[in-house]
């Protein structure tokens, strides 16, 4: 694995919030958001343009489309 982490951008619809974060801390970011601004609703996520490429690339591996 890169030392070089990408970043990727998490937007919020809801809060009309754009952030990016280490790929490695986005599940948690996500987790964070959504458990402290919208009561645990999966609101907050992967930049919907992002999440395609990144489903190919880790998503698998991370799990971070996987939650029930
Ligand atoms: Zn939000």
């Amino acid at each position: 694995m890169s030392t070089d982490e990408p970043s990727v951008p998490i937007v919020c619809t809801d809060c009309e919030t754009e952030t990016s974060v280490p790929l490695s801390d986005v599940a948690d970011a996500l987790a964070k958001h959504n458990d402290g601004k919208h009561d645990g609703e999966e609101i907050a996520e992967v930049d919907p343009a992002l999440k395609d490429q990144l489903a190919d690339l880790v998503a698998e591996d991370l799990g971070l489309f996987d939650e029930a």
